[in-house]
């Protein structure tokens, strides 16, 4: 068996942020924590690479 593509299973998220309703686009890999550039409120966590996406996704990009 052979890997004909290697594509990283990665993408970007519009998230809207449950607190202040603020919708931002994150990277869902993230190495940090993500928080809203408006309140604060945590949007992302990194989780063994795979963001855990804290707020509500709207739309994803691939
Ligand atoms: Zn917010």
């Amino acid at each position: 068996m052979k890997d004909l593509v290697t594509m990283p299973d990665s993408r970007f998220v519009r998230v809207v942020c449950r607190k202040c309703k603020n919708e931002q686009i994150i990277f869902n890999k993230v190495a940090t924590v993500v928080k809203c550039t408006n309140c604060g409120e945590i949007l992302a966590e990194p989780r063994g690479g795979e963001a855990l996406i804290k707020g509500k996704v709207v739309t994803t990009f691939t």
